[in-house]
């Protein structure tokens, strides 16, 4: 079968147009690909390795199992140990270790816990079994939020009023600008970014600047290419959707390197591309806006590695809210939190330490390659994982201990 996305001959062409042009800019050039499906991506395919000593590809906040916070994931548990529960969850959130420890684990005590690929099965199961209370966990950002606004419509169309939906749904937009707050603009070849210097886009951080954005394809599905407009309007840095295959994202990192290499010549304003025309719009699908519009209002959430970002969560609006397991079952979810907070177990007490360790929030805000983390590969393996990071399939950590442990850190700009 043709597969022109991933052709050799293209590949090694474009990787011989990016040497070239940042053999001209003098310096290699630092990128963030935000989606979690990119980083799994770019490892798997070996172009991390590929653009070695050329463009570093850091990982952003774009795995929506990592930047679950631990607050939501401990509620989450919570809600499973409630008595005549069922929680329905993706799969990838059950082994995330929390507080509280873990769905999994919870479901080994006895926890009713269901792994589903859709939204729309927690609402068959309801219907199924009326005797229980049936929570579905939503997580993930504007691509899983419309399955469960959908989920929900449906199950009130069905009159499953045992049907509840937690909501830890996030938007990425507002994480971006969190990320890149305080960062100055880059100008040209005075920038820190131009530089080369390590980035001082933030107090403390160890970061070196990041100087374009690949987006996440299938969020951008949603939102649009407008959407990331502000990259560039407020921040001056380049950006572009991209598809998943390896010419996809050579193709991006071609374009973004050539933006910044105009930018240090003192260009024009830097471009946000759609690369990806074959799925994403100008203004996205605004049917999937409008059903999340109709379900849910912003609010403020709390992020792993981000910390408290306005406006950046979906909570279910007022007249959803006898659907609103946060709501519905607040008192005695707050009370089993403040239970399991007076009892810490001896694994739990463990594992606490352990967690203090873990730098996932810095791997998540781009300042660190996972290697770099004191755990990866130790104490902290895919088989025995103390962060979200080793957990998820679209994890920063899990890939490169998958595609590049025992290797250098891909590369060094
Ligand atoms: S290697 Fe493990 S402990 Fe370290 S940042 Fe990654 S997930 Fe966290």
């Amino acid at each position: 079968m043709n597969q022109p996305f991933r052709d050799r001959d293209l590949v090694a062409s474009l990787v011989r147009d990016i040497r070239r042009d940042v053999t001209a800019l003098g310096r290699p050039v630092t990128l963030m690909e935000v989606c979690g499906t990119h980083t799994m991506a770019v490892s798997r395919s070996g172009l991390r390795d590929l653009l070695g000593g050329l463009v570093e590809l850091r990982s952003g906040p774009g795995c929506p199992v990592c930047v679950t916070a631990e607050d939501d994931l401990d509620r989450m548990i919570a809600l499973a140990t409630l008595p005549g529960t069922t929680v329905v969850t993706y799969g990838d959130m059950l082994r995330v270790p929390g507080g509280l420890g873990s769905l999994e684990e919870a479901r080994t005590a006895g926890a009713d816990v269901r792994v589903t690929y859709s939204a729309l099965t927690a609402v068959q199961t309801a219907a199924a079994e009326p005797e229980r209370r049936v929570i579905f966990l939503g997580v993930g950002f504007e691509t899983t939020a419309p399955g469960a606004a959908l989920a929900l419509s449906e199950a009130v169309r069905r009159g499953a009023d045992n049907f509840f939906l937690y909501s830890a749904h996030k938007t990425l937009p507002p994480a971006l600008r969190a990320l890149l707050h305080g960062s100055p603009p880059p100008t040209g070849a005075t920038s820190p970014g131009a530089s080369g210097d390590p980035g001082s886009a933030g107090p403390g951080a160890e970061r070196r600047r990041v100087e374009g954005f690949i987006l996440p394809g299938h969020v951008s599905a949603v939102l649009g290419r407008r959407a990331y407009e502000f990259l560039s309007e407020d921040y001056g840095l380049p950006a572009a959707v991209t598809g998943f295959e390896p010419v996809d994202i050579l193709i991006g990192v071609r374009e973004l390197v050539r933006a910044v290499a105009r930018q240090v010549r003192g260009g024009a304003r830097p471009p946000v591309l759609n690369l990806y025309p074959r799925v994403v719009r100008e203004n996205g699908n605004p049917r999937a806006r409008d059903i999340v519009e109709r379900v849910f209002a912003p609010c403020g959430a709390e992020w792993r590695g981000l910390g408290a970002i306005p406006g950046s969560g979906l909570s279910l609006r007022p007249e959803w809210w006898e659907y609103d397991a946060a709501v519905r079952f607040g008192d005695e979810l707050a009370l089993r939190l403040e239970a399991a907070a007076a009892h810490p177990s001896a694994s739990g007490r463990r594992r606490d330490a352990l967690r203090r360790a873990c730098r996932c929030g810095a791997v998540l805000r781009g300042e660190i390659l996972p290697p770099e983390c004191p755990l990866f590969g130790r104490a902290c393996t895919p088989s025995d994982p103390v962060g979200p990071c080793m957990v998820s399939g679209e994890g920063s950590c899990a890939a490169y201990h998958r595609y590049h442990r025992g290797k250098e850190a891909p590369t060094s700009a």
